[in-house]
């Protein structure tokens, strides 16, 4: 998820939701913005991700 704003200058910044950073500011077009963000590798889904995988393998330990 990400929180889009525009500046006055009608330009756009976009912040992800995830981990608060700020993805991108003071970019022209919209769908730049889709471009940009799909490129946004968040900290905290990637840790996510990595604790998922961690108890997956721990319940596949403990059936053994
Ligand atoms: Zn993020």
């Amino acid at each position: 998820m990400y929180s889009r704003t525009q500046n006055d200058n009608g330009s756009y910044n976009t912040r992800c939701l995830d981990c608060f950073m700020t993805v991108a500011s003071c970019v022209e077009t919209e769908k730049e913005l889709d471009l940009i963000e799909v490129r946004h590798i968040c900290p905290e889904k990637a840790l996510a991700v990595l604790l998922e995988r961690e108890k997956v393998i721990q319940s596949q330990a403990a059936r053994n």
